[in-house]
């Protein structure tokens, strides 16, 4: 009888921390990882939640080299005609995303997001709430200085870690859109944003759905048994009860709660064991491609800001500020979730969350 999706399961190990979400003391190893050349982990899971997470866990430190090496090896990737393309589908997720809002009777005012990247996701959601105010926060002076630039916002240098304990019940609504999955203490983050947000506010998130997204290391354990190969650092990798669960126990109560997009489960992330879906082994010692440090040192130069301005980002058809129900079509047209299901399943690509504070946390 075929499992579905297919169970992971390690041997049992000796973890150097607790469970991140449940505290257990227990784990199974399930995958070992080198994210870039600057640490080996181990990926472990928990017998008790299902939470997977890296085990150490990397250091602040190791993270913002990482991800700063991440930035300038995606930056060189992805094209500038790339990046403006990324921009305006990230407006028209955002008009979706401010629809669906005020079908509820949402109306958020004073807004924080967390790791807003180009910042074109706020911006589809102040087209639908124009009397917004906008705030990021993010560690990356330099993504500060583009949404400053580019969009208005007020800005915070921080991380989601580390309270900011001036900016507690400031905020109707906090955005939190891939970005879970790359913190080091999630039940440290999800206090501090309980604690940014008013009474009855709300906290909207995506992130990857851990069991499809852990799978092509897993299978790289099971094949070659040596680590594989991490440029991101995806530390956590969530089971849909699991981070239920734990939002519950931080005062949060789910509005909308689902997994969207199955191409990746349609090629076998999850459920099927094929060499093909592997991650590719790791090879430190191996070509300048895989070092942090090449790319900081000799690369950080020809990376180019993103050169259009939001006027010309914009400037599409669909998007026009008297006919708005225009570009919320064509934003549904190109966006919306037919096939929904719930994230306990651990089935699909990424989960959807609305939740709403009902109780204040300190
Ligand atoms: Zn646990």
């Amino acid at each position: 009888m075929i499992k579905f999706p297919a169970p992971i399961e390690g041997k049992p190990v000796k973890r150097e921390e607790g469970c991140r979400i449940c505290g257990e003391i227990t784990a199974e190893q399930i995958g070992l990882v080198d994210y870039w050349d600057i640490k080996t982990s181990r990926l472990l899971k928990c017998p008790k939640c299902g939470h997977i997470q890296l085990d150490p866990m990397l250091t602040d430190a190791e993270t913002s080299k990482g991800c700063y090496a991440y930035y300038i090896e995606e930056s060189l990737r992805t094209g500038p005609e790339e990046l403006a393309r990324n921009c305006v589908r990230n407006f028209r997720r955002g008009v979706l995303f401010g629809h669906s809002l005020k079908r509820k009777r949402i109306f958020p005012q004073n807004i924080l997001e967390l790791g807003p990247g180009s910042g074109y996701f706020a911006a589809g959601l102040q087209f639908v709430f124009p009397q917004s105010m906008i705030t990021v926060m993010d560690v990356n002076p330099e993504v500060l200085r583009s949404n400053r630039e580019h969009h208005q916002y007020k800005s915070i240098q921080g991380i989601p870690d580390n309270l900011m304990a001036e900016y507690e019940g400031q905020f109707d609504l906090v955005i939190a859109r891939d970005i879970l999955e790359h913190v080091t203490d999630i039940t440290a983050v999800l206090l501090n944003i309980n604690q940014y947000l008013k009474p009855g506010g709300y906290l909207h998130f995506i992130t990857p759905n851990g069991h499809e997204d852990v799978w092509k290391h897993y299978l790289t354990a099971i094949f070659e048994g040596k680590p594989s190969q991490m440029l991101i650092n995806h530390v956590n990798y969530y089971d849909g009860k699991g981070l239920k669960d734990l939002l519950a126990v931080k005062g949060f109560s789910p509005v909308d709660y689902y997994t969207f997009t199955f191409k990746t489960t349609f090629k076998g992330f999850g459920w099927k064991k094929s060499k093909r879906l592997m991650s590719p082994v790791s090879q430190i010692s191996g070509p300048e491609r895989f070092s942090a440090s090449y790319f900081i040192n000799e690369k950080a130069g020809e990376v180019s800001s993103i050169e259009f301005k939001r006027e010309e980002i914009l400037d599409q058809w669909y998007i026009r500020d008297r006919a708005r129900w225009i570009t919320y079509l064509y934003s549904w047209f190109q966006h919306s979730t037919i096939f929904r299901i719930r994230p306990e399943f651990n089935v699909g690509h990424e989960i959807y969350g609305l939740f709403r504070k009902v109780q204040s946390l300190t």
